[in-house]
């Protein structure tokens, strides 16, 4: 097939992410990625600034997890969980659970990112029924939220963004304040967190857990906000008895500049999704990991059992890329590579705070933001990008990147300077 038929095709017969299927946004075929590449079927090579999503921190076609892979395929690429397990779902196990803060210790594996926030959703509401409580049934979570685009995820990713009114009277309604206002490295500001408390005080005994993602919102809204938030929403849900969901969905594996966000406010979730960065990209695959207390309190209720078993559960070729995956990152951790990748973002992607058409830059571990005053043309800074030879996919106000990890620096400085540039040639 010619490239032309591909798009042609693709154009009148594939959905692709929140675009329509009438006056679709033009996509790039692509003919294959290694390393931090993405190469086009046209042959041109852009350097990756979107890690797909969060996902790819070891960048693509890595030998490390192509060995994983393969050689997984040649004992199962699937069983069913039920009834059975692998070596591939515990070795991972144990991996997530020294990972990840003390005390999340049982693990749920699931098939992705959304699914993974409504076993989270499902665990809270399941343990405050079978612990007497089947009155603390809602979630209460901070506006420009991202959680997945499933029903229960839906209901707590912000309102506007999430665009609730075409669904309102069937979405869930659940609770929200505004997001947090004091910036990750600013003088922290006890007002901030007024409203919540004021939340929490109001409405704890309809809650069953407050739900956000630390430190970082990703998709919502690329905002990084004060770990002394996070402090003070564990503080409360302890106080009130309120379960606290952590989405470490973006957040995780090492992207903020610690394994988990969490971490940056040494605080230890209830219950904490993970996916995305997991698989070093890929395969679609999430866990959930949760206390003793949530799981002893699901499972010593009625009926006893955690009602929830997708067919591709533990999915053992999903498991052995992950295992791989997490094993480079316990091994040669990221963390310092990460921290010099964010004084380089802060170095190349400052100056744009001067150009007039910038509202805003921020800098977080290996996340760089420049927060436009008006929303972006999709297409036409898309061609910008490609023609530069770098790939970052903007939404809205937001143009920013979370390139791989593996990113050399003469690659970041093309990529970070690529993305100022065009921001100065756009309106
Ligand atoms: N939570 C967060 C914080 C996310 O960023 C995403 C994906 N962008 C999700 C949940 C949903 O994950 P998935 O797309 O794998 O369903």
């Amino acid at each position: 097939m010619v490239k032309d038929d591909i798009i042609e095709y693709d154009r009148l017969h594939l959905w692709h992410p929140y675009t329509s299927m009438v006056n679709p946004l033009p996509v790039y075929p692509v003919a294959s990625a290694h390393g931090v590449y993405i190469e086009l079927e046209d042959g041109r090579r852009l350097i990756d600034g979107m890690s797909s999503w969060w996902c790819a921190v070891h960048g693509y076609n890595h030998p490390v997890l192509n060995k994983a892979a393969e050689e997984q395929l040649h004992h199962m690429s699937h069983v069913m969980f039920g009834g059975l397990t692998h070596r591939p779902a515990v070795d991972l196990a144990r991996r997530l659970v020294a990972m990840t803060p003390q005390g999340l210790e049982k693990v749920f594996y699931c098939d992705s990112g959304s699914v993974a926030v409504e076993v989270a959703v499902k665990m809270a509401l399941q343990y405050m029924y079978t612990t007497g409580h089947p009155e603390k049934n809602r979630l209460a979570t901070i506006r420009s939220g991202y959680h997945g685009d499933t029903w229960h995820a839906m209901s707590v990713c912000d309102p506007v963004t999430g665009m609730h009114s075409i669904f309102s009277g069937r979405l869930p309604a659940q609770y929200f304040v505004e997001r947090p206002a004091v910036r990750f490295g600013a003088e922290w500001d006890e007002s901030d967190f007024a409203p919540m408390a004021r939340l929490i005080e109001q409405k704890h005994r309809e809650l069953a857990a407050v739900i956000l993602e630390p430190i970082v919102q990703g998709a919502g809204g690329m905002w990084f906000y004060h770990p002394e938030y996070l402090r003070r929403l564990r503080e409360y849900c302890d106080r009130y008895e309120i379960l606290l969901i952590c989405d470490e969905i973006a957040t995780g594996f090492g992207r903020t500049g610690r394994m988990f966000a969490s971490e940056w406010a040494d605080i230890v979730p209830d219950i904490m999704c993970v996916g995305k960065a997991i698989t070093g990209g890929y395969l679609s695959f999430a866990a959930v990991l949760a206390t003793e207390r949530v799981a002893y309190g699901i499972s010593n209720g009625v009926p006893g059992v955690f009602m929830h078993g997708p067919t591709f559960m533990g999915n053992p070729l999903a498991c052995a890329v992950a295992n791989a995956s997490l094993g480079m990152l316990q091994e040669h951790s990221p963390l310092e590579r990460i921290a010099q990748i964010e004084q380089y973002l802060k170095r190349w992607l400052g100056p744009a705070a001067e150009l007039p058409n910038v509202a805003d830059v921020r800098v977080l571990g290996a996340i760089g933001v420049i927060e436009m005053k008006h929303e972006v043309d999709m297409a036409d800074i898309q061609r910008r990008f490609v023609n530069e030879g770098v790939w970052i996919r903007p939404f809205g106000k937001l143009v920013y990147i979370m390139p791989p990890f593996v990113i050399s620096d003469s690659e970041l400085e093309t990529l970070a300077k690529a993305m100022v540039r065009v921001v100065a040639e756009i309106d």
